[in-house]
C-alpha cells in the first residue's frame, strides 16, 4: 500500500474519550437487563444469506439494498448481519433452546447495513438488542417497554417519547393489506417510484415512507387498529392498561410499521427529537409467526433493538457526563533500583485499593520531565521514589490538584494512606 491506509465510508472508529461514555452505558443496559433475569447469548457476525432473507422479507430495505452479502470461498452466500434478531432466533432453533422452554436472551454488538452515512446513520453500528421467546403477551410486552423506561431514568434521559402500535393476526394483516392496495391504487399518480413498486410487493412498507412528499397521502391512508381481528385488540387493550398501571405513557401512532416483515401485533419505539432526523433510538415488536416460518415449532416471542450511537449522542444531548477516566496515582521513580520498586508497589495499590487507575511513568527522564507527566495524566497525588526516599523506605506523596503541602509516609503505610484520601 503505498498511500495512507483509510477508513471504510460509515465505520467508525470509537476513540479513547468517547469508548469510556460506551462503556458506561452498556455497563447500565447490560445491569438492568440482568435484573429482569434476560441472559446473554453471543452470536457469530456472519450468518447464510438466505436467513436474512427469509426473516426480514425480500421487500424490505434492508435486504433489497442494505446488506453486505458475499460468496465466500466455498461459493456460499453470507451475510454481515444486519440486525440480531434473525441470529438469535437461529441460534435457538440451531441449539434447541426453545424446546419446552421459554429464553430471556440479550446480545450486543455491530450491524452492517450499507446505507446513505451521515449523523446517527452508519454501515457499521452497534445494537443492544434483548429478546423475549415463548412468551405470547401481553404482559411480557409491557415488561420490555418498562425495562426500556427504566434505562431512560437510570440515565437522566428525558428527551424521549414511546409510541405503540399493533399491526395485527396474519389474516387481519391481510384484509388491510387489500385495503391499503385499494387505496393507494385510487392515488397512484402521486406515489413517488419506491411507493408503487411496494404497492405490488408489500403496500404496508408504503406507510414507512420517508418522502416528504408522500406525507399527505400516507396520513389519509386506512388505519391498521380499524382492522385489528378480535385477540390482537384485546392483546393491545392489556399492554396500555400495563403501561397506563406502570406510569409509561405513550402515544398510539397507527403510522408505525416498522421495516422489517417479521412483526405482528404489539410494535414500539421510542424516539427522540433531540437528534435530528435519526429519531429512532429503541425499537421493537412481536414476531409470533417468525420461528415457524423459519421451520420451527409455532413460538410467540418479542424484542427490540438500541442504536448505541444513538443511545451516547442523546444521553450527551440530555446533558449526560461520560466517567472519569484519568488516573487517579501517577508514580515517578528516579534513580537506580526505584524502578522495580515503583512497579511493586504499583502492584501493591491496584491489589488493596479497589478500582484504583495507578499509572507507572514508563520510558525514565528527569524528575522535572516525570512530574509534567503526572500532571498531564490528570492524577490526583503523584508518589515520588527516588534513592533517597527507597533507603529511608519512605516515599513523597504530592497532591497534584490542590495546594496541600507534599508528605512523606512509610512505604508499609502508603496503601492505607491513599485509600483514605482517596475517599
Ligand atoms: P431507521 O428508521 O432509523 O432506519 P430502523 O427501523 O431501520 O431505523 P431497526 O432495524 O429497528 O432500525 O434497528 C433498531 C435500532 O438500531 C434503531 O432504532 C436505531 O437506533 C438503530 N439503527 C438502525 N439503523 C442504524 C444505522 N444505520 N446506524 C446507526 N443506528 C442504526
Ligand atoms: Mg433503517
Amino acid at each position: 500500500m503505498s498511500s495512507k491506509p483509510r477508513a471504510i465510508r460509515g465505520m467508525n472508529d470509537i476513540l479513547p474519550g468517547v469508548s469510556g461514555t460506551w462503556r458506561y452505558l452498556e455497563s447500565v443496559v447490560q445491569e438492568i437487563v440482568h435484573s429482569y433475569g434476560y441472559s446473554e447469548i453471543r452470536l457469530p457476525l456472519l450468518e447464510q444469506t438466505e436467513l436474512f432473507k427469509r426473516s426480514i422479507g425480500e421487500v424490505t430495505d434492508i435486504v433489497e439494498k442494505e446488506m453486505y452479502t458475499f460468496p465466500d470461498r466455498n461459493g456460499e452466500s453470507l451475510t454481515l448481519r444486519p440486525e440480531a434478531t434473525a441470529g438469535m432466533v437461529r441460534a435457538g432453533m440451531t441449539n434447541g433452546l426453545f424446546h419446552n422452554q421459554k429464553q430471556k436472551l440479550w446480545t450486543s454488538g455491530p450491524m452492517f447495513r450499507y446505507e446513505k452515512p451521515q449523523q446517527g446513520r452508519y454501515r457499521q453500528f452497534y445494537q443492544f438488542d434483548v429478546e423475549a421467546v415463548g412468551y405470547d403477551g401481553p404482559d411480557v410486552d409491557a415488561e420490555l417497554i418498562i425495562m426500556s423506561a427504566r434505562m431512560w431514568r437510570r440515565l437522566g434521559i428525558s428527551k424521549i417519547a414511546l409510541e405503540i402500535n399493533s399491526l395485527g393476526a396474519p389474516e387481519a394483516r391481510s384484509s388491510y393489506r387489500e385495503a391499503l392496495v385499494e387505496y393507494f391504487s385510487g392515488v397512484k399518480n402521486q406515489l413517488d417510484e419506491d411507493s408503487i413498486r411496494r404497492l405490488g410487493q408489500n403496500p404496508l412498507r408504503i406507510l414507512d415512507s420517508k418522502n416528504p412528499d408522500m406525507q399527505a397521502i400516507v396520513d389519509a391512508a386506512p388505519v391498521m387498529l380499524d382492522y385489528l381481528d378480535e385477540e390482537s385488540r384485546d392483546h393491545f387493550e392489556g399492554l396500555k392498561v400495563l403501561l397506563d398501571a406502570a406510569g409509561v405513557t405513550y402515544t398510539v401512532n397507527p403510522r408505525l410499521v416498522r421495516g422489517l416483515d417479521y412483526y405482528s401485533r404489539t410494535v414500539f419505539e421510542w424516539v427522540t427529537d433531540a437528534l435530528g432526523s435519526q429519531g429512532a433510538v429503541c425499537s421493537g415488536g412481536r414476531y409470533d409467526g417468525l420461528v415457524e416460518k423459519l421451520g420451527g415449532r409455532a413460538t410467540p416471542a418479542i424484542g427490540w433493538a438500541m442504536g448505541i450511537e444513538r443511545l451516547v449522542a442523546l444521553y450527551e444531548a440530555c446533558g449526560g457526563e461520560s466517567p472519569a477516566t484519568d488516573a487517579d496515582i501517577y508514580i515517578a521513580a528516579v534513580g537506580e533500583g526505584t524502578l522495580e520498586r515503583a512497579f511493586a508497589l504499583a502492584e501493591e495499590l491496584r491489589d488493596s485499593i479497589a478500582g484504583v487507575r495507578v499509572e507507572s511513568n514508563l520510558g525514565g527522564g528527569s524528575f522535572k520531565s516525570q512530574m509534567k507527566r503526572a500532571d498531564k495524566s490528570g492524577a490526583e497525588f503523584a508518589l515520588i521514589l527516588g534513592e533517597q526516599e527507597l533507603a529511608d523506605g519512605c516515599i513523597g506523596i504530592k497532591p497534584l490538584r490542590s495546594t496541600d503541602e507534599q508528605e512523606s509516609v512509610a512505604l508499609n503505610e502508603l496503601a492505607v494512606t491513599l485509600a483514605q484520601k482517596l475517599r
